[in-house]
């Protein structure tokens, strides 16, 4: 695997938290790697799988990857879908939830899926 930071893919936004786990400098567990993606465990776990998959390209949002992106898009996809399958979570079901903006409480603006399983999550509007 050709690490984004060999490909200089990932022109590293010093200020992005994501941007600096991409490029090695931060310490992640990481679960899945593909030339554009990266998928890592959520350091405060909201359920017992709890993996988010970013793109290793900076884009604030997901709405903004979808629009500059559509084809790192699709990857991002494959690799929630591929690190769902991993975790064992397809037989159940799971959550891919892109929070997107500051309403939604977008904490990290470099676009990551949350990837969540592993129990009854109940519903997302209650
Ligand atoms: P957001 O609220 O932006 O959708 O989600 C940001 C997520 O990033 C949160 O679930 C938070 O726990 C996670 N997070 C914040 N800092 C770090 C970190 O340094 N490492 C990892 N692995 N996750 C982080």
């Amino acid at each position: 695997m050709v690490h984004a930071s060999e490909l200089k893919i990932c022109e590293v936004d010093t200020d992005c938290l994501f941007c600096r786990i991409v490029a090695g400098e931060i310490p992640a567990t990481v679960v899945h790697e593909t030339d554009t993606t990266l998928a890592f465990r959520d350091i405060d776990p909201k359920a017992p799988v709890h993996v988010l998959v970013i793109p290793k390209t900076h884009h604030p949002d997901v709405v903004t990857l979808a629009r500059q992106d559509p084809a790192v898009s699709a990857d991002l996809l494959s690799a929630a879908a591929a690190v769902a399958e991993a975790e064992g979570l397809l037989a159940d079901g799971f959550r891919l939830l892109f929070n997107t903006g500051v309403y939604a409480g977008q904490e990290v603006f470099h676009v990551h899926g949350h990837v969540l399983g592993g129990e009854p999550l109940g519903p997302m509007l209650a």
